[in-house]
């Protein structure tokens, strides 16, 4: 859960949060004052613009009906007015040909019209001289084309402004209102000037505008709505084939092989007990794996002794997915948690308990209380509470609207130093729960080890790993490296014996 998109320790924390809600903590203080204020524009100028809309189809709509309510004055134009069926728009729109829209509009125009058929408009090109065309269309397709379609229009119409806006945003959310759907108004132009009216223009329709750069952004921008997830699928696909493993694995060793060896039938455990067996394995694994790539960086940074050459583009990949990996880890782990309380439930965990009670009666045992075996359940038990405890912390503290109004420090304290606690914590409820098991020949049925020994390996290299980087004589040198000192072999100029002197060793 970590990789939070900062860089440095200054906080980001009001950057796009809006107004602070009232909290009675500190956490309620803004870190820095009035932080919105410097590069937002100024509130539109009271009064009624009219914006004119040019098609009369879904967006154009919704469009129309949140200007109306913003106190927008709004002409849609038409192809075909007559067509418009009566009541579609609030009576406080003005429905004209395209032509008449256009020649009364203040300033900006909306093409609420696929780009194919931006070149219907050529006619109008005089009439849109000088005015800001916000185009709100998007890509057809994933992939990269010669010009983006707000490109397209800049050259069909070189003497109007175009800004490319709105696209993310819904028909629905445009409708329902900016408090239940996306808030962000995503928008690039070659023109400040044209950015900041359709930016004021959207502040006054309750978005909030991020100017994102030039027009040349606009193709990642328009293909924006048709992405599915794109930083998940590695981390998905990663926990989906942990899990076919350990599943699979599970099934061959409890399984099919104890049916084919002795005809004991076990199917029964496909349902339930493999999935239970499979998910802490699974959540246990991806939890190392995201505190394997840092120990990869770091130990990287340590070998090469600078922080200036670049990860490779894998580790680059892998260290960018770790919120993801964690959130993953969490999901495993919570359903674990759901799946051995609901053991007791089960059929077939009655019907153990009902046969061992009989077997205890008619062999005449009256205190089979066994408290190693007490223990143990109930460390385990208390291990695995606090752990999945902790990792819903970390869950929560790396959604953004928390995450945000953490500083830097506190935000690496959490998913850092508390990450490590729920590894350890995770680590030690598998452990104790295999107790002695690991040195018993029982435990190797077909000379396979239990799943649980398995998913254990990784997590505990990667504690011990980290033991080491804790090593003074290793973190110094590593919290060294960090700020920006390099190893003689490295060093292009000689600051090395400076840079020692002046370096005060922080914890890493
Ligand atoms: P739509 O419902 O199909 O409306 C398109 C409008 O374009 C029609 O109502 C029509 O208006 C006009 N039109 C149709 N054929 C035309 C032609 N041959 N020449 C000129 N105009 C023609 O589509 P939409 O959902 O409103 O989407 C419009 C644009 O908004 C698209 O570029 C889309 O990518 C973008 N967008 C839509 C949404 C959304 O949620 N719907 C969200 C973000 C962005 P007239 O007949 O009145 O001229």
């Amino acid at each position: 859960m970590q990789c939070k998109e900062r860089s440095s320790g200054s906080s980001t924390a009001t950057s796009s949060a809006g107004p602070v809600v009232a909290m009675s903590d500190e956490m309620s203080v803004p870190l820095l004052p009035n932080a919105e204020a410097p590069d937002a524009p100024p509130p539109m100028a009271p009064g009624r613009p009219t914006v004119a809309i040019l098609g009369s189809g879904d967006f154009s709509r919704s469009l129309a009906v949140r200007l109306v309510a913003c106190g927008v004055s709004v002409v849609v134009g038409s192809r075909c007015v007559k067509r418009i069926a009566p009541g579609l728009f609030p009576d406080a729109v003005e429905l004209k040909n395209q032509e008449g829209a256009v020649a009364r509009a203040d300033r900006l125009v909306f093409l609420a019209l696929f780009p194919e058929h931006y070149p219907s408009l050529l006619g109008l090109r005089a009439l849109l001289a000088g005015k800001v065309l916000v185009d709100v269309s998007n890509a057809e397709k994933l992939g990269r084309s010669r010009l983006s379609n707000a490109e397209q229009l800049a050259e069909m119409f070189p003497e109007s402004v175009v800004v490319k806006g709105f696209n993310v945003i819904s028909a629905w959310t445009l409708q329902t209102g900016a408090q239940d759907g996306n808030r962000q108004v995503l928008l690039c132009s070659d023109s400040v000037e044209g950015k900041n009216e359709v930016a004021q223009l959207a502040r006054r329709m309750g978005f909030h505008p991020v100017d994102l750069g030039s027009l040349c952004f606009a193709q990642d921008l328009e293909s924006v709505p048709l992405r599915l997830f794109p930083s998940w699928r590695g981390p998905v696909l990663a926990t989906f084939l942990l899990f076919l493993f350990f599943y699979g694995y599970g099934f061959i060793r409890g399984v099919l092989l104890p049916y084919l060896a002795n005809g004991h039938n076990a199917f029964y455990r496909l349902a339930f007990d493999l999935v239970n067996e499979s998910l802490p394995a699974v959540a246990l694994v991806t939890l190392a794996l995201v505190y394997l790539p840092g120990l990869f960086a770091a130990w990287l940074q340590l070998w090469r002794g600078t922080k200036y050459q670049r990860f490779p583009c894998w580790l680059d990949g892998w260290l960018l997915r770790r919120k993801q990996l964690g959130l993953l880890s969490f999901l495993c782990a919570a359903l674990h948690g759901v799946y051995s309380l609901c053991l007791p439930l089960r059929t077939a965990a009655r019907y153990r308990l009902i046969n061992a009670a009989y077997a205890q009666v008619k062999a005449g045992v009256e205190e089979p209380w066994d408290e190693l075996g007490v223990w143990r359940s109930d460390l385990y038990l208390s291990f695995g509470v606090l752990g999945l405890g902790v990792l819903s912390l970390l869950a929560i503290t790396s959604l953004p609207a928390v995450g945000n109004i953490l500083t830097w420090r506190e935000f690496t304290f959490v998913q850092s130093g508390l990450g490590y606690v729920a590894l350890t914590l995770s680590v030690t409820h598998t452990l104790v729960f295999g107790w002695n098991f690991a040195f018993s020949a029982q435990a190797y049925v077909f000379y396979m080890p239990p799943s649980y020994m398995l998913a254990v390996a990784l997590p505990c290299a990667v504690l011990v790993c980290r033991c080491f980087l804790l090593l003074p004589c290793i973190s110094g040198r590593l919290a060294r490296i960090r700020r920006g000192w390099e190893s003689t072999r490295k060093c292009p100029v000689s600051q090395h014996h400076h840079v020692v002197a002046n370096s005060t060793c922080p914890e890493v």
